[in-house]
Protein backbone atom coordinates (compact mmCIF):
# COMPACT_ATOMS: atom_id res chain seq x y z
CA UNK A 1 0.00 0.00 0.00
CA UNK A 2 1.19 3.19 -0.94
CA UNK A 3 -0.47 6.33 0.13
CA UNK A 4 1.65 9.05 -0.94
CA UNK A 5 0.74 11.67 -3.62
CA UNK A 6 3.07 11.44 -6.66
CA UNK A 7 5.23 14.44 -7.50
CA UNK A 8 2.95 16.03 -9.75
CA UNK A 9 0.31 15.98 -7.12
CA UNK A 10 2.02 17.29 -4.59
CA UNK A 11 3.12 20.03 -7.37
CA UNK A 12 -0.59 21.20 -7.33
CA UNK A 13 -0.93 20.81 -3.59
CA UNK A 14 1.83 23.89 -3.19
CA UNK A 15 -0.06 25.88 -5.84
CA UNK A 16 -3.39 25.80 -4.20
CA UNK A 17 -1.63 25.91 -0.69
CA UNK A 18 -0.21 29.14 -1.75
CA UNK A 19 -3.12 30.89 -3.35
CA UNK A 20 -5.31 30.14 -0.19
CA UNK A 21 -1.98 31.64 1.72
CA UNK A 22 -2.41 34.60 -0.37
CA UNK A 23 -6.57 34.94 0.45
CA UNK A 24 -6.63 34.17 3.75
CA UNK A 25 -4.60 36.69 5.54
CA UNK A 26 -5.25 37.44 9.18
CA UNK A 27 -7.04 40.55 7.56
CA UNK A 28 -9.11 39.13 5.55
CA UNK A 29 -10.19 36.68 8.05
CA UNK A 30 -10.81 38.92 10.78
CA UNK A 31 -13.03 41.29 8.31
CA UNK A 32 -14.66 38.13 7.00
CA UNK A 33 -18.03 38.48 5.94
CA UNK A 34 -20.47 38.32 2.90
CA UNK A 35 -18.34 40.59 1.20
CA UNK A 36 -15.21 38.78 1.62
CA UNK A 37 -16.98 35.85 0.06
CA UNK A 38 -18.08 37.30 -2.83
CA UNK A 39 -14.93 38.13 -3.43
CA UNK A 40 -13.19 34.82 -2.64
CA UNK A 41 -15.55 33.26 -4.76
CA UNK A 42 -15.32 35.43 -7.88
CA UNK A 43 -11.07 34.54 -7.80
CA UNK A 44 -12.13 31.11 -7.43
CA UNK A 45 -14.40 31.90 -10.83
CA UNK A 46 -11.15 33.47 -12.79
CA UNK A 47 -9.09 30.15 -11.67
CA UNK A 48 -11.33 28.00 -12.98
CA UNK A 49 -11.71 26.17 -9.52
CA UNK A 50 -15.31 25.86 -8.83
CA UNK A 51 -16.67 22.89 -10.75
CA UNK A 52 -13.59 21.22 -10.63
CA UNK A 53 -15.50 17.52 -10.63
CA UNK A 54 -17.64 18.44 -13.73
CA UNK A 55 -16.62 16.80 -16.87
CA UNK A 56 -14.98 19.96 -19.11
CA UNK A 57 -17.57 20.32 -21.27
CA UNK A 58 -19.91 21.66 -18.89
CA UNK A 59 -17.10 23.95 -17.89
CA UNK A 60 -15.79 22.19 -14.81
CA UNK A 61 -12.27 21.00 -14.63
CA UNK A 62 -12.86 17.26 -15.34
CA UNK A 63 -10.20 16.81 -12.55
CA UNK A 64 -9.10 12.96 -11.79
CA UNK A 65 -10.48 12.25 -8.23
CA UNK A 66 -6.88 12.72 -6.56
CA UNK A 67 -6.63 16.48 -7.46
CA UNK A 68 -10.11 17.00 -6.16
CA UNK A 69 -9.53 15.24 -3.24
CA UNK A 70 -5.86 17.65 -2.76
CA UNK A 71 -8.09 20.96 -3.49
CA UNK A 72 -11.03 19.83 -1.52
CA UNK A 73 -8.32 19.22 1.48
CA UNK A 74 -6.66 22.22 1.15
CA UNK A 75 -9.89 24.43 0.97
CA UNK A 76 -10.75 22.82 4.12
CA UNK A 77 -7.56 23.09 6.02
CA UNK A 78 -7.78 27.41 4.91
CA UNK A 79 -11.44 27.29 6.14
CA UNK A 80 -11.98 28.73 2.51
CA UNK A 81 -15.60 29.47 2.03
CA UNK A 82 -17.49 26.56 0.04
CA UNK A 83 -18.69 27.82 -3.21
CA UNK A 84 -22.61 27.30 -3.91
CA UNK A 85 -22.97 24.01 -2.74
CA UNK A 86 -26.39 22.96 -3.64
CA UNK A 87 -25.70 24.01 -7.04
CA UNK A 88 -22.29 22.63 -7.27
CA UNK A 89 -22.73 19.22 -6.15
CA UNK A 90 -26.78 18.45 -6.08
CA UNK A 91 -28.57 20.21 -8.65
CA UNK A 92 -25.17 20.71 -11.12
CA UNK A 93 -24.38 16.82 -11.32
CA UNK A 94 -27.95 15.80 -11.42
CA UNK A 95 -29.03 17.88 -14.06
CA UNK A 96 -25.50 16.82 -16.20
CA UNK A 97 -27.08 13.38 -15.55
CA UNK A 98 -30.39 13.78 -16.48
CA UNK A 99 -31.19 17.37 -17.50
CA UNK A 100 -32.03 18.26 -21.34
CA UNK A 101 -29.75 19.91 -23.89
CA UNK A 102 -31.92 22.97 -23.09
CA UNK A 103 -31.56 22.38 -19.38
CA UNK A 104 -28.12 21.71 -19.05
CA UNK A 105 -27.07 25.24 -21.49
CA UNK A 106 -29.85 26.91 -19.38
CA UNK A 107 -28.56 26.03 -15.86
CA UNK A 108 -24.85 24.79 -15.80
CA UNK A 109 -23.21 27.80 -17.23
CA UNK A 110 -24.52 30.37 -14.59
CA UNK A 111 -23.25 27.69 -12.16
CA UNK A 112 -19.45 27.48 -12.70
CA UNK A 113 -20.00 31.11 -13.04
CA UNK A 114 -21.28 31.33 -9.91
CA UNK A 115 -24.08 34.31 -11.16
CA UNK A 116 -27.11 31.31 -10.27
CA UNK A 117 -27.67 29.66 -6.21
CA UNK A 118 -29.25 27.38 -5.74
CA UNK A 119 -31.59 25.24 -2.64
CA UNK A 120 -32.75 21.85 -2.27
CA UNK A 121 -36.40 21.55 -1.58
CA UNK A 122 -36.72 18.12 -0.83
CA UNK A 123 -37.62 17.72 3.10
CA UNK A 124 -40.84 18.06 4.24
CA UNK A 125 -42.70 18.50 8.33
CA UNK A 126 -43.44 15.04 7.65
CA UNK A 127 -40.72 13.61 5.15
CA UNK A 128 -37.25 13.95 6.24
CA UNK A 129 -35.46 9.91 6.91
CA UNK A 130 -38.17 8.60 5.08
CA UNK A 131 -37.93 11.30 2.16
CA UNK A 132 -40.31 9.01 -0.21
CA UNK A 133 -43.21 9.78 2.29
CA UNK A 134 -43.56 13.19 0.58
CA UNK A 135 -46.84 14.75 0.26
CA UNK A 136 -45.71 18.22 -2.26
CA UNK A 137 -47.90 17.30 -5.57
CA UNK A 138 -47.48 18.53 -9.01
CA UNK A 139 -50.34 18.08 -10.89
CA UNK A 140 -50.60 18.17 -14.66
CA UNK A 141 -52.20 21.56 -16.15
CA UNK A 142 -51.35 21.68 -20.01
CA UNK A 143 -48.22 22.55 -20.67
CA UNK A 144 -47.41 23.58 -16.65
CA UNK A 145 -47.46 21.53 -13.64
CA UNK A 146 -49.38 23.05 -10.62
CA UNK A 147 -47.09 22.46 -7.61
CA UNK A 148 -48.57 22.47 -3.83
CA UNK A 149 -47.20 21.83 -0.23
CA UNK A 150 -44.77 22.72 1.68
CA UNK A 151 -40.93 22.25 2.19
CA UNK A 152 -38.44 22.83 4.95
CA UNK A 153 -35.18 23.22 6.38
CA UNK A 154 -34.79 24.54 2.87
CA UNK A 155 -31.18 25.20 2.90
CA UNK A 156 -30.30 29.00 1.86
CA UNK A 157 -33.82 29.48 0.06
CA UNK A 158 -34.06 33.01 0.74
CA UNK A 159 -31.00 33.65 -1.04
CA UNK A 160 -31.28 31.38 -3.84
CA UNK A 161 -32.79 31.86 -7.64
CA UNK A 162 -33.37 28.04 -8.27
CA UNK A 163 -34.31 25.44 -6.27
CA UNK A 164 -34.18 21.26 -6.79
CA UNK A 165 -37.75 20.14 -5.65
CA UNK A 166 -39.19 16.49 -5.22
CA UNK A 167 -43.13 16.56 -5.52
CA UNK A 168 -45.57 13.72 -6.70
CA UNK A 169 -46.83 13.37 -9.75
CA UNK A 170 -48.52 10.15 -9.25
CA UNK A 171 -50.49 9.54 -5.92
CA UNK A 172 -51.80 6.44 -6.66
CA UNK A 173 -48.39 4.93 -7.19
CA UNK A 174 -46.44 2.96 -5.00
CA UNK A 175 -44.91 5.75 -2.75
CA UNK A 176 -41.10 5.53 -4.27
CA UNK A 177 -42.26 5.80 -7.83
CA UNK A 178 -44.49 8.33 -8.31
CA UNK A 179 -42.01 11.39 -7.36
CA UNK A 180 -40.95 13.84 -9.84
CA UNK A 181 -38.14 16.36 -9.71
CA UNK A 182 -38.68 19.81 -10.92
CA UNK A 183 -36.28 23.03 -11.47
CA UNK A 184 -37.80 25.77 -10.13
CA UNK A 185 -37.30 29.72 -10.23
CA UNK A 186 -37.66 30.97 -6.73
CA UNK A 187 -39.10 34.21 -8.08
CA UNK A 188 -41.95 32.14 -9.69
CA UNK A 189 -45.56 33.31 -7.93
CA UNK A 190 -46.99 31.18 -4.91
CA UNK A 191 -43.72 30.52 -3.20
CA UNK A 192 -43.50 32.21 -0.03
CA UNK A 193 -40.24 32.00 2.34
CA UNK A 194 -40.05 31.87 5.55
CA UNK A 195 -36.96 31.58 7.67
CA UNK A 196 -35.86 29.19 10.87
CA UNK A 197 -33.52 30.94 13.01
CA UNK A 198 -31.40 28.03 13.95
CA UNK A 199 -29.09 27.56 17.72
CA UNK A 200 -26.65 29.77 16.67
CA UNK A 201 -29.04 32.53 15.92
CA UNK A 202 -28.32 32.04 12.15
CA UNK A 203 -30.51 32.04 9.52
CA UNK A 204 -29.73 29.59 6.84
CA UNK A 205 -32.42 27.13 6.73
CA UNK A 206 -36.15 27.94 6.09
CA UNK A 207 -39.88 26.87 5.69
CA UNK A 208 -40.73 27.10 1.92
CA UNK A 209 -44.46 27.28 1.04
CA UNK A 210 -45.95 26.55 -2.53
CA UNK A 211 -49.52 27.61 -3.50
CA UNK A 212 -50.48 27.05 -6.78
CA UNK A 213 -47.16 27.22 -8.19
CA UNK A 214 -47.20 26.99 -12.27
CA UNK A 215 -43.70 25.34 -13.89
CA UNK A 216 -43.72 25.03 -17.22
CA UNK A 217 -43.06 21.75 -18.33
CA UNK A 218 -39.38 22.05 -19.58
CA UNK A 219 -38.64 22.25 -15.79
CA UNK A 220 -39.47 18.21 -14.93
CA UNK A 221 -35.52 17.25 -14.78
CA UNK A 222 -35.58 13.26 -15.71
CA UNK A 223 -38.33 10.95 -16.52
CA UNK A 224 -42.13 11.78 -15.09
CA UNK A 225 -42.57 9.79 -11.75
CA UNK A 226 -38.78 8.38 -11.62
CA UNK A 227 -36.57 10.64 -9.53
CA UNK A 228 -36.35 8.54 -7.15
CA UNK A 229 -34.38 6.87 -9.12
CA UNK A 230 -32.99 9.36 -10.88
CA UNK A 231 -31.90 12.69 -9.90
CA UNK A 232 -33.02 12.14 -6.12
CA UNK A 233 -30.83 9.10 -5.57
CA UNK A 234 -27.79 11.03 -7.41
CA UNK A 235 -27.67 14.35 -5.38
CA UNK A 236 -27.99 12.22 -1.83
CA UNK A 237 -24.95 10.01 -2.86
CA UNK A 238 -23.02 13.83 -3.64
CA UNK A 239 -24.14 15.06 -0.70
CA UNK A 240 -22.67 12.21 1.44
CA UNK A 241 -19.45 11.46 -0.46
CA UNK A 242 -17.78 14.88 0.99
CA UNK A 243 -14.26 14.65 1.91
CA UNK A 244 -11.98 16.88 3.17
CA UNK A 245 -13.31 16.93 6.54
CA UNK A 246 -10.79 15.55 8.09
CA UNK A 247 -8.29 18.47 7.15
CA UNK A 248 -10.37 20.71 8.97
CA UNK A 249 -10.32 18.49 12.09
CA UNK A 250 -6.40 18.23 11.62
CA UNK A 251 -6.55 22.12 11.67
CA UNK A 252 -8.58 22.77 14.59
CA UNK A 253 -5.96 20.02 16.81
CA UNK A 254 -3.35 22.18 15.49
CA UNK A 255 -4.94 24.93 17.05
CA UNK A 256 -5.77 23.61 19.85
CA UNK A 257 -2.25 22.01 20.00
CA UNK A 258 -0.82 25.86 20.20
CA UNK A 259 -3.31 26.86 22.34
CA UNK A 260 -1.94 24.47 25.06
CA UNK A 261 1.94 24.48 24.33
CA UNK A 262 1.09 28.41 24.65
CA UNK A 263 -0.37 28.43 27.75
CA UNK A 264 2.69 28.96 30.12
CA UNK A 265 3.30 29.26 34.77
CA UNK A 266 1.14 27.98 36.90
CA UNK A 267 -1.98 27.56 34.40
CA UNK A 268 0.13 25.18 32.21
CA UNK A 269 -1.96 23.12 30.05
CA UNK A 270 0.65 20.88 28.01
CA UNK A 271 1.66 19.05 31.12
CA UNK A 272 -1.85 18.26 32.05
CA UNK A 273 -2.44 14.41 31.26
CA UNK A 274 -6.34 14.35 30.58
CA UNK A 275 -5.93 16.77 27.45
CA UNK A 276 -2.60 15.35 26.15
CA UNK A 277 -4.51 11.96 26.24
CA UNK A 278 -7.65 13.47 24.65
CA UNK A 279 -5.52 15.68 21.98
CA UNK A 280 -3.55 12.44 21.08
CA UNK A 281 -7.14 9.97 20.75
CA UNK A 282 -8.41 13.00 18.56
CA UNK A 283 -5.09 12.87 16.28
CA UNK A 284 -5.61 9.26 16.22
CA UNK A 285 -9.35 9.32 15.21
CA UNK A 286 -8.88 11.77 12.82
CA UNK A 287 -6.41 10.27 10.79
CA UNK A 288 -8.59 6.91 10.78
CA UNK A 289 -11.20 9.92 8.95
CA UNK A 290 -9.21 10.63 6.37
CA UNK A 291 -8.43 6.64 5.49
CA UNK A 292 -11.74 6.54 4.73
CA UNK A 293 -12.26 8.98 3.12
CA UNK A 294 -9.13 7.88 1.09
CA UNK A 295 -10.83 4.97 0.37
CA UNK A 296 -14.23 6.50 -0.79
CA UNK A 297 -11.68 8.80 -3.36
CA UNK A 298 -10.32 5.73 -4.04
CA UNK A 299 -13.28 3.57 -4.88
CA UNK A 300 -13.92 6.58 -7.33
CA UNK A 301 -10.75 6.81 -9.01
CA UNK A 302 -11.26 2.73 -10.42
CA UNK A 303 -15.23 3.36 -10.93
CA UNK A 304 -16.18 0.83 -8.42
CA UNK A 305 -19.52 1.10 -6.36
CA UNK A 306 -19.05 3.02 -3.37
CA UNK A 307 -22.10 1.24 -1.51
CA UNK A 308 -22.21 1.67 1.84
CA UNK A 309 -19.04 3.70 2.16
CA UNK A 310 -20.38 7.67 1.91
CA UNK A 311 -22.80 6.57 4.65
CA UNK A 312 -19.55 5.31 7.11
CA UNK A 313 -17.53 8.23 6.20
CA UNK A 314 -20.59 10.38 6.83
CA UNK A 315 -21.23 8.88 10.17
CA UNK A 316 -17.74 8.85 10.91
CA UNK A 317 -16.67 12.30 10.66
CA UNK A 318 -20.08 14.08 11.84
CA UNK A 319 -19.51 11.97 15.14
CA UNK A 320 -16.16 12.89 15.29
CA UNK A 321 -16.72 16.45 14.57
CA UNK A 322 -19.15 16.59 17.66
CA UNK A 323 -16.26 14.79 19.87
CA UNK A 324 -13.56 16.62 18.34
CA UNK A 325 -15.60 19.99 19.60
CA UNK A 326 -16.39 18.80 22.99
CA UNK A 327 -12.60 18.23 23.54
CA UNK A 328 -11.30 21.85 22.51
CA UNK A 329 -13.92 23.09 24.84
CA UNK A 330 -12.43 21.16 27.43
CA UNK A 331 -9.19 22.48 26.22
CA UNK A 332 -10.88 25.77 26.80
CA UNK A 333 -11.78 25.54 29.59
CA UNK A 334 -13.85 28.52 30.95
CA UNK A 335 -13.13 30.31 27.71
CA UNK A 336 -14.78 27.34 25.97
CA UNK A 337 -18.43 29.05 25.53
CA UNK A 338 -16.53 32.66 25.25
CA UNK A 339 -18.14 34.14 21.87
CA UNK A 340 -16.22 36.55 19.32
CA UNK A 341 -16.60 39.85 20.78
CA UNK A 342 -16.25 39.00 24.67
CA UNK A 343 -12.69 40.65 25.38
CA UNK A 344 -11.35 37.21 26.71
CA UNK A 345 -12.33 34.87 23.33
CA UNK A 346 -9.71 32.35 22.74
CA UNK A 347 -9.52 30.93 19.27
CA UNK A 348 -11.11 33.66 17.38
CA UNK A 349 -14.84 32.23 19.64
CA UNK A 350 -14.52 29.27 17.20
CA UNK A 351 -14.97 26.59 19.92
CA UNK A 352 -18.52 27.58 21.24
CA UNK A 353 -19.57 28.87 17.82
CA UNK A 354 -19.12 25.14 16.72
CA UNK A 355 -20.21 23.33 19.62
CA UNK A 356 -23.72 24.45 18.39
CA UNK A 357 -23.46 24.09 14.42
CA UNK A 358 -22.36 20.61 14.64
CA UNK A 359 -25.31 19.45 16.84
CA UNK A 360 -26.79 19.41 12.94
CA UNK A 361 -24.07 17.27 11.85
CA UNK A 362 -25.16 14.36 12.76
CA UNK A 363 -28.59 15.07 11.02
CA UNK A 364 -28.40 17.34 8.08
CA UNK A 365 -27.86 15.15 5.03
CA UNK A 366 -29.14 12.13 6.88
CA UNK A 367 -29.09 11.19 9.97
CA UNK A 368 -26.52 8.79 12.14
CA UNK A 369 -29.43 6.02 12.74
CA UNK A 370 -30.32 6.13 8.90
CA UNK A 371 -26.51 5.89 7.75
CA UNK A 372 -26.03 3.16 10.08
CA UNK A 373 -29.42 1.57 8.36
CA UNK A 374 -27.74 1.28 5.58
CA UNK A 375 -24.28 0.15 6.54
CA UNK A 376 -26.34 -2.75 8.52
CA UNK A 377 -28.31 -3.33 5.05
CA UNK A 378 -25.69 -3.06 2.46
CA UNK A 379 -22.21 -3.65 4.42
CA UNK A 380 -23.10 -6.31 6.79
CA UNK A 381 -26.21 -8.05 4.69
CA UNK A 382 -28.48 -7.98 7.43
CA UNK A 383 -31.71 -7.88 6.44
CA UNK A 384 -33.96 -4.71 5.89
CA UNK A 385 -35.96 -3.89 8.97
CA UNK A 386 -39.78 -4.89 9.01
CA UNK A 387 -41.68 -1.17 7.95
CA UNK A 388 -40.71 0.63 11.31
CA UNK A 389 -43.87 2.66 11.69
CA UNK A 390 -47.25 2.48 10.26
CA UNK A 391 -48.08 5.96 11.89
CA UNK A 392 -46.12 7.48 9.91
CA UNK A 393 -45.68 5.19 6.83
CA UNK A 394 -50.39 4.24 6.93
CA UNK A 395 -51.51 7.92 7.97
CA UNK A 396 -54.18 7.51 10.71
CA UNK A 397 -56.87 6.06 9.27
CA UNK A 398 -54.79 2.93 7.96
CA UNK A 399 -53.70 3.34 11.87
CA UNK A 400 -56.89 2.62 13.31
CA UNK A 401 -58.00 0.15 11.22
CA UNK A 402 -54.62 -1.97 12.02
CA UNK A 403 -55.34 -0.84 15.58
CA UNK A 404 -58.53 -2.25 15.86
CA UNK A 405 -56.82 -5.55 14.79
CA UNK A 406 -54.46 -4.92 18.02
CA UNK A 407 -51.56 -3.90 15.97
CA UNK A 408 -49.77 -0.53 16.47
CA UNK A 409 -46.00 -1.31 16.51
CA UNK A 410 -43.94 1.93 17.82
CA UNK A 411 -47.06 3.75 18.84
CA UNK A 412 -45.89 5.62 21.76
CA UNK A 413 -42.10 6.19 20.79
CA UNK A 414 -42.10 6.94 17.26
CA UNK A 415 -44.63 10.14 16.87
CA UNK A 416 -42.95 11.48 19.92
CA UNK A 417 -39.50 11.21 18.22
CA UNK A 418 -41.40 12.74 15.32
CA UNK A 419 -41.90 15.89 17.16
CA UNK A 420 -45.72 15.73 17.86
CA UNK A 421 -46.25 16.94 20.97
CA UNK A 422 -47.33 14.50 24.27
CA UNK A 423 -50.70 15.17 24.10
CA UNK A 424 -51.23 13.76 20.27
CA UNK A 425 -49.15 10.78 21.96
CA UNK A 426 -51.44 10.12 24.45
CA UNK A 427 -54.56 11.02 22.10
CA UNK A 428 -52.87 7.71 20.07
CA UNK A 429 -52.02 5.71 23.03
CA UNK A 430 -55.47 5.87 24.21
CA UNK A 431 -57.46 5.57 20.99
CA UNK A 432 -55.12 2.27 20.56
CA UNK A 433 -56.27 0.80 24.48
CA UNK A 434 -59.79 1.71 23.76
CA UNK A 435 -59.38 0.71 20.28
CA UNK A 436 -57.73 -3.00 20.97
CA UNK A 437 -59.66 -5.93 22.20
CA UNK A 438 -60.88 -5.94 25.90
CA UNK A 439 -61.05 -1.80 25.52
CA UNK A 440 -58.94 0.19 28.31
CA UNK A 441 -58.08 -1.75 30.79
C1 LIG B 1 -28.58 22.01 9.02
C2 LIG B 1 -29.54 21.27 8.15
C3 LIG B 1 -29.65 21.60 6.81
C4 LIG B 1 -30.56 20.93 6.01
N1 LIG B 1 -30.71 21.35 4.71
C5 LIG B 1 -31.64 20.77 3.93
C6 LIG B 1 -31.88 21.27 2.63
O1 LIG B 1 -31.26 22.23 2.16
N2 LIG B 1 -32.84 20.67 1.88
C7 LIG B 1 -33.57 19.60 2.33
O2 LIG B 1 -34.39 19.10 1.59
N3 LIG B 1 -33.36 19.12 3.59
C8 LIG B 1 -32.44 19.68 4.40
N4 LIG B 1 -32.24 19.22 5.69
C9 LIG B 1 -33.11 18.15 6.20
C10 LIG B 1 -32.40 16.85 6.51
O3 LIG B 1 -32.12 16.11 5.37
C11 LIG B 1 -33.36 16.10 7.48
O4 LIG B 1 -33.33 16.81 8.70
C12 LIG B 1 -32.95 14.69 7.72
O5 LIG B 1 -33.12 13.91 6.58
C13 LIG B 1 -33.77 14.08 8.87
O6 LIG B 1 -35.15 14.25 8.68
P1 LIG B 1 -36.08 14.83 9.83
O7 LIG B 1 -35.44 16.05 10.37
O8 LIG B 1 -37.46 14.92 9.30
O9 LIG B 1 -36.03 13.74 10.99
P2 LIG B 1 -36.92 12.44 11.08
O10 LIG B 1 -36.84 11.67 9.82
O11 LIG B 1 -38.27 12.82 11.58
O12 LIG B 1 -36.17 11.62 12.19
C14 LIG B 1 -36.36 11.86 13.59
C15 LIG B 1 -35.53 10.86 14.36
O13 LIG B 1 -35.98 9.53 14.09
C16 LIG B 1 -34.91 8.73 13.65
N5 LIG B 1 -35.37 7.78 12.63
C17 LIG B 1 -36.14 8.06 11.55
N6 LIG B 1 -36.35 6.95 10.81
C18 LIG B 1 -35.66 5.96 11.43
C19 LIG B 1 -35.46 4.58 11.17
N7 LIG B 1 -36.00 4.00 10.09
N8 LIG B 1 -34.69 3.87 12.02
C20 LIG B 1 -34.13 4.44 13.11
N9 LIG B 1 -34.28 5.76 13.42
C21 LIG B 1 -35.03 6.49 12.60
C22 LIG B 1 -33.91 9.71 13.03
O14 LIG B 1 -32.60 9.19 13.01
C23 LIG B 1 -34.05 10.90 13.97
O15 LIG B 1 -33.26 10.71 15.11
C24 LIG B 1 -31.34 19.87 6.53
C25 LIG B 1 -31.22 19.52 7.88
C26 LIG B 1 -30.34 20.21 8.68
C27 LIG B 1 -30.23 19.84 10.11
Amino acid sequence: MDFRFTEEEEKFREEVRSFLKEQFTARAERDGGMAFYMSFNRKLVEKGWTAVHWPKEYGGQGWPIMRQVIFNEEMAYHRAPRTDFMGMNIAGPAIIAYGTPEQKEFHLPPIVRQETFWCQGFTEPGAGSDLASLQTRAAEDGDDFIINGQKTYTTMAHFAQWCILLARTDPHATKHRGISCFLVDMKTPGITVRPLIDMVGMHTLNEVFLDDVKVPKTALLGDKNMAWYQAAGRSLESERSAIGNSASERRLVEDLVHYIKDVKGSDGLSANHMLRQRMAEMAIEIEIGRMLSYRVAWLQSKGLPLDYMPSMVKLYHSELSQRLVNAGIQVLGLYGPLERGSKWVQLRGRLARNYLVTVANTFGGGTSEIQRLIVATKGLGLPREPALDPLITLGWEDNLSLAKRGTLPHLVLRPYIKGHDMVSVFDALFRHLSLAPGGIP
